[in-house]
């Protein structure tokens, strides 16, 4: 491709900002990153509080995250944050101590030990390829992408036992005899915003959770940085040649053979255009979502799957206790990570130690879909109300015994972040091919699509799509 091409990119988070990069270093520098907001990072996104950042988005990452680690590179960052510590409460705030190595000893937990050993061998064998970036060939029963190690070399191969991938993950583990597992990923998994394993597809779990990544997550080895995630993409930004153009409102996108971009009521004429931004169509219940359809002219293609995408209501709120009552160390409540206990808070974080006047966060999920129902059913279904959400983690974190102080009378909440979250497909969609089909319209229109739904929403998977996509194509 002829590298003066002039390429919109439509998002500042990891997949916009990793598209400039990957671009970049290949020669391409007539590219420009269209941001919405006023700061660039997405859903990495931390704010100062007395002086020092805190997480109310992404927060941590395991040493096989390469793609992140490019950025790092690039942008002269590295992991440098505090320590994760991690405990265990039950919902009454007593040490839940089911986890707990001492005990390693009692019969449940050896054979959870057995079936994790188990299921990697299963999965290095049986669903070989099943942890490549991206999701092409998989319903089809094969894999092609880049491997997960530090060269990323291209790997492709036909694995038919693949096709088991659109599964939910909770049938995927009792088909294959491994079904306490589920203790162990759920941890990492549902606290963190990812849904229930009675409606994700395993594609997805183990895009995410892969085995070395997993026990990464158990022995604690993992990365968090000083600044915040958000730091990382500053950084990135900064070092760009052609940084993040903020507050881009776009109203309007038509593709022909160039396309021509409405931003900030001023028209705009590219080559190419990658959308890193949600792909879903139709209106969205969030409060930073549009969908696509309010500004790209979408085909009958486009619209045909991408309003099959489903997300999380995730959210997320930092509050301060007093001193006396922050906890040890963040904890989880696995207890709450049930659809039976959808609306309770899940994980409580906080980054500094046991210093007082930090933020504690809290994590939450609002919807999940039933087994057996249809999309159609459980997207016609109501989500739990924000704001009644909010109030039940606020009577769990009392019971908890780390409620907000009150200032002025009120609780002191500092910041509510809600995220258009983990967009997705479900298990039928999965298995009918949706990823082949979007595949096969990349670069139709002058279009491609990366982000979160192509491969997983989470940093790194998002980070190494945004390569796979200007390897593949530019
Ligand atoms: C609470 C929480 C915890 C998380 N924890 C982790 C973690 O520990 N580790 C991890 O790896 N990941 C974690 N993640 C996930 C990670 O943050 C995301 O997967 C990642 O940020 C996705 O990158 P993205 O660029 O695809 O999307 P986003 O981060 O959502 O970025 C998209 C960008 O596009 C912009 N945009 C949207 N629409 C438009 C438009 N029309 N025009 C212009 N710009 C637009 C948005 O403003 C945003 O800046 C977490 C996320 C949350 C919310």
């Amino acid at each position: 491709m002829d590298k003066n091409i002039r390429i919109a990119i439509i998002g500042g988070g990891p997949a916009g900002l990793g598209a400039g990069m990957y671009l970049e270093k290949k020669g391409y520098e007539n590219y420009v990153i269209f941001e919405k907001t006023d700061h660039v990072g997405g859903k990495c996104h931390s704010p100062t509080h007395n002086g020092k950042r805190y997480e109310m988005g992404a927060i941590m990452g395991v040493p096989s995250y390469y793609a992140v680690h490019d950025m790092e590179v690039f942008g002269g960052v590295t992991h440098d944050g505090p320590r994760l510590h991690r405990t265990y409460r039950l919902p009454n705030g007593k040490p839940d101590t089911r986890f707990d190595k001492k005990l390693f000893n009692i019969p449940h937990l050896l054979k959870l030990k057995k079936q994790i050993k188990k299921f990697g061998e299963i999965l290095e064998t049986k669903y070989k390829g099943y942890d490549i970036c991206g999701h092409r060939g998989v319903s089809e029963g094969r894999y092609e992408g880049y491997a997960v190690s530090e060269a990323r070399e291209p790997v492709s191969g036909v694995n038919p036992n693949l096709k088991d991938l659109a599964l939910p993950f909770k049938k995927f583990v009792e088909m294959n005899g491994v079904p306490l597992v589920s203790e162990i990923w759920v941890q990492p998994f549902t606290s963190f915003g990812y849904g229930y394993f009675d409606e994700i597809p395993a594609a997805y779990v183990l895009k995410y959770l892969d085995f070395q990544t997993m026990m990464n997550f158990v022995n604690v080895n993992l990365w968090t940085w000083k600044d915040g995630t958000q730091s990382i993409y500053e950084a990135v930004n900064k070092k760009l040649k052609n940084p993040a153009r903020l507050n881009s409102a776009i109203t309007k996108i038509v593709r022909g053979d160039k396309v021509t971009i409405t931003v900030n009521g001023k028209e705009e004429v590219f080559d190419k255009l990658i959308i890193t931004a949600p792909l879903q169509v139709g209106t969205i219940n969030n409060p930073v979502a549009q969908g696509l359809d309010s500004y790209l002219d979408v085909t009958d293609e486009e619209r045909a799957l991408f309003s099959k995408i489903d997300y999380e209501r995730y959210h997320t709120m930092a509050y301060i206790t007093a001193p006396e009552n922050y906890p040890e160390a963040s904890f989880y409540v696995v207890d709450n990570m049930t659809p039976e206990t959808l609306g309770h808070g899940m994980v409580f974080y906080m980054r500094w130690g046991n210093e007082p006047d930090q933020p504690l966060v809290s994590y939450v999920l609002r919807k999940h879909k039933n087994p057996g129902e249809t999309v159609e059913a459980y997207k016609a279904r109501p989500e739990l109300e924000y704001e009644a959400t909010k109030n039940t983690v606020l009577e769990d974190i009392a019971q908890l015994g780390i409620p907000p102080i009150k200032e002025g009378g009120k609780d002191k909440i500092i910041y509510e972040f809600q995220a258009y979250y983990f967009p997705h497909v479900f298990s039928e969609d999965y298995a009918n091919g949706w990823y082949e089909k979007v595949e096969a319209m990349q670069g139709k229109n002058n279009t491609y699509y990366a982000g979160e739904i192509m491969s997983f929403g989470d940093m790194d998977e998002t980070v190494e799509y945004s390569h796979d996509l200007v390897e593949r194509f530019f």
